[in-house]
């Protein structure tokens, strides 16, 4: 098996078909050995409609065409990791199945991938197609992070990217349940590179991703590559510890020499919220990553899968690190 094509799909029974139509001539139509030796993956993320009879009806048309069904909506990361662990290609590419992710630039990641490339990002050229707050807050999501991580993630870069066989291995290899792959690619050190890609507009239904989950994916992204927002509060407490014995000598001597001074409710004031506040936001930050080690700690699976069509769950050369069976 040459390439893998994993497609998280949650409630999209009306885009599936439309997306193998679209994909299926982009890869038949490649020069390369891919073109007669490609997988699509759909991993049905816990779908309330006909998602997974949709899948179904196109395993039976084009075998080519598999799918993997979880036991509940286990949210787009855990579904990219069961579609990722049960592919074979020696090259893997998630994609959105909304066309979001332009398949027109396949041709171009394979031909980079083939020149030597473990990692193919596919960046995209434009965001007219997200709202400006939405672009505003994607740029200033991957500034801070980039400042503060050591694991950099190129701007604007989804999931949409080409990975060697090699790349998927060590990621598999990772023992941590919240894998942020963005970051995690970079850490290990593969050779980059990227393609520019137009991203239009979604073809159909909505998006998923609100500003909650998008600040929940953010928060993953910082807490799991950065100890930044930890050990801040040390350098922060002992600056203001520092102006607060300056503060402090600074009333003594003028006690000393004016005598008892009364008023200074405003200050005392300000001072005691101030202090109050900068505990808490450290306290918050403190249990984010807490909470996330507890996660850590449980050892949960990723994902459960209910049922594969068109695909051996039980085959042996497919080593799955996280996976359970209902
Ligand atoms: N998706 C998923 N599980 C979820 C949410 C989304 O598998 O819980 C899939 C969805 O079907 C789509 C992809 O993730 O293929 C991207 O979702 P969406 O287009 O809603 O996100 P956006 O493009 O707005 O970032
Ligand atoms: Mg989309």
């Amino acid at each position: 098996m040459e390439l893998s094509i994993i497609v998280p799909v949650k409630d999209e029974e009306a885009s599936v078909a439309r997306f193998v139509d679209h994909v299926v001539p982009i890869l038949e139509a490649l020069d390369d050995p891919v073109a007669s030796s490609f997988e699509i993956i759909f991993v049905d993320d816990g779908s309330g409609d006909d998602t997974l009879p949709r899948l179904a009806d196109l395993h039976a048309r084009d075998a080519r065409v598999k799918a993997i069904s979880l036991s509940r909506n286990f949210g787009k990361e855990g579904a990219l990791a069961a579609g990722i662990e049960h592919s074979r290609g020696r090259a893997v590419i998630p994609i959105d199945v909304d066309l979001q992710d332009d398949p027109k630039a396949i041709p171009a990641m394979i031909s980079k991938w083939r020149e030597g490339a473990d990692i193919v990002y596919g960046i995209r050229a434009n965001r007219e197609a997200d709202s400006f707050s939405k672009r505003m807050t994607a740029d200033l999501y991957y500034r801070t992070h980039n400042m503060i991580s050591s694991e950099k993630i190129p701007m604007h870069a989804g999931d949409y990217r080409l990975m060697d066989r090699k790349v998927i291995d060590v990621l598999r290899s990772m023992p941590e349940r919240n894998r942020f792959m963005r970051g995690l690619s970079t850490w290990a050190g593969f050779r980059e590179e990227a393609v520019e890609f137009v991203r239009p507009d979604r073809e159909e239904g909505e998006s998923k991703y609100n500003y909650r989950r998008m600040w929940m994916l953010a928060m993953d992204g910082i807490t799991s590559s950065s100890t930044l927002p930890l050990r801040v509060w040390s350098f922060l407490g002992a600056g203001i510890a520092t102006l607060t014995l300056l503060y402090a000598a600074f009333i003594v001597v003028r006690t000393l020499i004016f005598g008892r001074d009364v008023p200074g409710y405003a200050s005392l004031m300000v001072a005691v919220l101030f202090f109050g506040s900068i505990q808490l936001i450290s306290l918050g930050v403190l249990g984010e990553y807490v909470g996330r080690i507890l996660v850590e700690t449980r050892r949960r699976p990723l994902y459960i899968v209910r049922e594969g069509i068109g695909i051996d769950l039980d085959d042996p050369r497919v080593a799955r690190s996280f996976d359970r069976r209902l």
